[in-house]
Parts: C-alpha cells; sequence; structure tokens
C-alpha cells in the first residue's frame, strides 16, 4: 500500500475517523494538526492560548503557526505516515513540498473525501465540538472551499489525488480508500 499519505476534505467528511483506522491498520503515523493545536490549547501552553480563540472562530491558525508544528513532527516520523487537516492551504503545501524534499519522502497519493455541504452541518451539529456551532460550521466550509479546496487542483496536477465519496457506512468508506491506495 502507499506510505505517505495527505487526507483532504471537508470537515466533517470523516477524515479523522478513517484516519484513525487506516493508520492502525497499517501501521502508519497518524499526524493530525487539529489534534496537535487542541492539545495545545488543552494544556494551556502559549501557542495554545494564542490559537484557542481563533479555533472556537472556526479560523484557521496562521500558516507559519502551523508549520512550525508539523515541521518538528515530520522530522521525526519513521516508516509511512498520514497527514490529516494539513496543508489548508497553498503556501502551506509549498511549504510541505520544500520539507519533504529536504528529508527525501515525496507524497505517494493524496486522498479525497468528499460529501456534500448539508450531511456535512448534519454531521458537524451532531458532533458537538466547541467549534461545531452552526455559524461557526458554515464559515469552516466557506474557508474550505476558499482556502482549501484549491489544494485539489494543486495536486491533481500531480496525479496524486484519489477521490472517495464520504456517505455510506464507516466500513464501506474504509474499504473504497484501502482500494484506492493498493
Ligand atoms: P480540524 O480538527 O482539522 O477540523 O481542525 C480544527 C481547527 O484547527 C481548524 O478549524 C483550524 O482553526 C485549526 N487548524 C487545524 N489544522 C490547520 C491548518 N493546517 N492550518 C490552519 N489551521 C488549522
Amino acid at each position: 500500500m502507499q506510505q505517505r499519505l495527505l487526507f483532504l476534505g471537508p470537515p466533517g467528511a470523516g477524515k479523522g475517523t478513517q484516519a484513525i483506522r487506516l493508520c492502525n491498520r497499517n501501521g502508519l503515523s497518524h499526524l493530525s494538526t487539529g489534534d496537535l493545536l487542541r492539545a495545545e490549547v488543552k494544556a494551556a501552553t502559549p501557542l495554545g492560548i494564542e490559537t484557542a480563540e481563533i479555533m472556537d472562530k472556526g479560523e484557521l491558525v496562521s500558516d507559519s503557526l502551523v508549520l512550525s508544528i508539523v515541521e518538528k513532527r515530520l522530522s521525526d516520523l519513521h516508516g509511512g505516515w498520514l497527514l490529516d487537516g494539513f496543508p489548508r492551504t497553498l503556501p502551506q503545501a509549498e511549504s510541505l513540498e520544500v520539507l519533504l524534499e529536504q528529508i527525501n519522502q515525496p507524497i505517494d497519493a493524496v486522498v479525497l473525501i468528499e460529501l456534500n455541504d448539508e450531511v456535512l452541518i448534519e454531521r458537524l451539529l451532531a458532533r458537538g465540538r466547541s467549534d461545531d456551532d452552526e455559524a461557526v460550521i458554515r464559515h469552516r466550509l466557506r474557508l474550505y472551499q476558499e482556502k482549501t479546496a484549491p489544494l485539489v487542483d494543486h495536486y491533481n496536477k500531480q496525479g496524486l489525488v484519489k477521490t472517495i465519496e464520504g456517505d455510506g457506512d464507516i466500513e464501506a468508506i474504509a474499504s473504497r480508500i484501502e482500494e484506492s491506495l493498493k
């Protein structure tokens, strides 16, 4: 199976759930910038205090801050990995490419999980995280379209994108993903 992966898709598409499952089954390291940021918030580190409000509003944390977190972790990874929720902007994608070139670990595939907005909103409201209020959700979806969706084109040009229909039960989606990565 392909070993160096990005997961792309709107908030609520099931990236986190599928990423954890795929990593457990295939021995990949899971790196979620959202999880790393939430851990900083919980521990009330200076970085967490700086980002809590941004996250609660559904805004994106600055590229430089996210990169500083990822950079440290990436260089420590051995074997296969899956980046979940990163990159989210073109500048992040470009910086990631430079980093990966330095460690000679190119991306093998980009898994794009697609789902329509109505289902996404329903799922996110049911999840009930502190950034899952309806107005904030709509803002996050808008930001996804504006800042993150252009990455699909970017990676399509490199022939890396595997598009997965994100509706259906967890197992069915997991099989679609594994099949696409063979
Ligand atoms: P997630 O768990 O991926 O939905 O991320 C939760 C929140 O963390 C996002 O709404 C952003 O505020 C922040 N965040 C996570 N990853 C990134 C990223 N790569 N760039 C900017 N902000 C991020």
